[in-house]
């Protein structure tokens, strides 16, 4: 009986291991495939960024599976079928001036630095000051991203307007800093409470100066919480 259970376990153990992906490139076919990689620059930069970079060494063996992976203080490294569909429905193009809440390991701001070029900046910031120095330390080759240390929920109104935003943390609704500093025509990213736990929403502010947005569900998501001014509070988390 025992031996069978075991020999069951090592099967299951094979057949996980199996479908291990092994090398970014594999990666970025099983997202291009599945038809959550679409576009020529995102699939580009996807192939351009390696993501095992930005895992901890102690991960590196899942770096390209599609999941979330734990970094440091409780925090995580998104989903990259997740970071696919932001990516592709934020449509950056080359030149624009991007702002990234929650930098996190660096990961998705390397990817925009890699859609904006040269020509474009890309500033991330983070609440954590050892996730800035994890990203910092991550993204040297990355010239054109900028990691601050702050309150993303307030946006960065001395670097403002942006022609796009991404939020990677879970807000309890839009931040309004975050779509005043949107350029009119701007796009952002944020993933909203819903009724039933969280959308991934991309909103579009419009063209006439009214400042009004309108948003669309993409996806059901799983974030970590935005702390901040406008955000969650940390009591909240904490107690
Ligand atoms: N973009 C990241 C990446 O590519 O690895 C993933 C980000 S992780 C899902 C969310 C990040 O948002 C965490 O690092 C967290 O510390 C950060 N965060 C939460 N609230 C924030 C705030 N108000 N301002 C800036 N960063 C915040």
């Amino acid at each position: 009986m025992a031996a069978k259970c075991w020999k069951r376990k090592r099967l299951k153990l094979v057949f996980v291991k199996l479908f291990f992906m092994k090398s970014n490139d594999e990666l970025v076919e099983y997202l291009r495939q599945h038809g959550w990689l679409k576009s020529e620059r995102v699939t580009r930069a996807f192939k351009n960024v390696d993501r095992a970079l930005f895992v901890p060494r102690e991960l590196k063996e899942y770096a390209y599976e599609d999941m979330p992976l734990p970094i440091l203080h409780g925090q995580t490294i998104s989903q990259p079928l997740v970071v696919a569909v932001s990516l592709e429905a934020l449509d950056v193009f080359p030149g624009m001036r991007v702002l990234e809440v929650g930098a996190g390991s660096g990961y998705q701001a390397a990817l925009l630095s890699e859609i904006v070029g040269k020509n474009g900046v890309v500033y991330s910031v983070e609440r954590i000051p050892e996730l800035c120095e994890y990203a910092r330390e991550r993204l040297a080759k990355w010239l054109n991203v900028i990691v601050i240390h702050g309150d993303g929920s307030k946006g960065l109104p001395d670097k403002a307007p942006f022609d796009r935003i991404i939020v990677t943390a879970a807000c309890p609704k839009i931040p309004k800093p975050l779509v005043q500093q949107l350029k009119p025509g701007g796009k952002m990213i944020a993933p909203v409470e819903a009724v039933f736990g969280q959308e991934l929403l991309l909103i579009e502010k419009g063209t006439d100066g009214s400042g009004r947005v309108e948003s669309q569900s993409l996806l059901p998501v799983a974030f970590v919480p935005l702390i901040g001014e406008h955000g969650f509070n940390e009591k909240q988390f904490t107690e």
